[in-house]
């Protein structure tokens, strides 16, 4: 058996669904609907759906700063000199 070293790199998964942005209050657990989108897209829209969800008081009067949220990211590992898209 003959072994030899590979670099590989790191990048997004080019077959896999794209990424999703979801930010979530942490006081009333409204949630931001994300749409497609690529991610810088998706990160400005929910950071203003983060701002304007903010700017509103409740019944309370109390203003709903607080966000949790969930970024989910497809990456996969490819041997260094093969296009994106063909590791399986
Ligand atoms: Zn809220």
């Amino acid at each position: 058996m003959t072994m030899r070293f590979v670099h590989m790199s790191l990048e997004g998964d080019p077959n896999a669904e794209p990424a999703i942005v979801i930010p979530e209050c942490t006081l009333c657990r409204a949630a931001f609907q994300p749409v497609a989108g690529d991610l810088a897209e998706l990160r400005e829209k929910a950071e203003l759906w983060c701002l304007d969800h903010a700017a509103k008081s409740d019944e309370a009067h109390r203003h709903h700063t607080g966000f949790r949220v969930n970024v989910t990211m497809h990456w996969r590992v490819v041997p260094e000199g093969q296009p994106p898209g063909a590791a399986a």
